[in-house]
């Protein structure tokens, strides 16, 4: 079962790696594998711990790591690397009531070969889509406004595997539709698909604007995504590929 926080904040601390489903088996799930643990250590770092105020939270360090999946039947590995920054925490002792700094570890991770699920990859879904949705779920991790792009980009292909049509004519002029456009030709046959996507338009809102959109609206983008590809293979029977991959 997905650990939905972690995919939401997009770090974890102290190497408590969640439990994240194996990508391959789709059954096991992936267990942090402590003896592949290495930490890289930054030129930076490297000359910055002689200085006398240097302190852990000036670090900027990389790591990788193997995790393995847990079914026997499978025990595939997945490589995940990151980066590993450190945050300052203020304690309360409570039999002291005095207050304390703690400097935690935080690991944030950039990416993931294979790439982590978020949701299956069924076979009813198109080749063409299933590339894209293979590099959306990477991008996730490492650059988020092009995770947004990525699922817009989806979202089209989805409407022409649909034959919406792309372009219309007016005047006798052709013009080539944008998403709003398209959603109209879609009503005409599907409106809680057309509302699907235009609820998902709207979550991504953040990044059309040049602003970073949060992880939790991106994970939330995502799994809407899911709905639309769902709703398309259930109400459109010519929406998957002839030859079933
Ligand atoms: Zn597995």
């Amino acid at each position: 079962m997905f650990n939905y926080n972690i995919y939401k904040t997009g770090y974890t601390k102290k190497r408590e790696f969640p439990e994240w489903e194996c990508p391959l088996c789709n059954k096991g799930v992936l267990k942090y594998y402590e003896p592949s643990f290495t930490v890289l250590k930054s030129v930076d770092s490297v000359l910055n711990s002689t200085n006398e105020f240097w302190s852990p939270m000036y670090d900027k360090n990389s790591f990788a790591v193997l995790l393995i999946c847990t079914d026997s039947n499978c025990r595939h590995t997945v490589l995940c690397t990151g980066i590993i920054e450190f945050n300052d925490t203020i304690y309360k002792d409570d039999e002291t009531d005095n207050f304390y700094t703690e400097i935690e570890e935080v690991l944030k991770p950039r990416y993931f070969n294979p790439s982590l699920n978020f949701f299956p990859i069924i076979k009813k879904i198109p080749h063409i889509i299933k590339n894209d949705i293979l590099l959306l779920f990477n991008l996730f991790w490492h650059d988020t406004n092009s995770c947004a792009n990525k699922i817009q980009t989806i979202i089209n292909l989805i409407l022409d595997k649909l034959n919406i049509p792309s372009t219309y004519s007016e005047n006798g002029i052709t013009y080539k539709c944008n998403l709003s456009k398209r959603l109209e030709f879609l009503k005409e046959v599907n409106n809680e698909m057309t509302e699907l996507i235009l609820s998902n338009y709207w979550i991504l809102k953040d990044s059309r604007y040049n602003l970073n959109i949060s992880r939790s609206d991106l994970f939330n983008a995502i799994l809407h995504l899911e709905k639309i590809i769902n709703m398309a293979i259930s109400s459109f029977p010519d929406f998957k590929d002839e030859l079933n991959f």
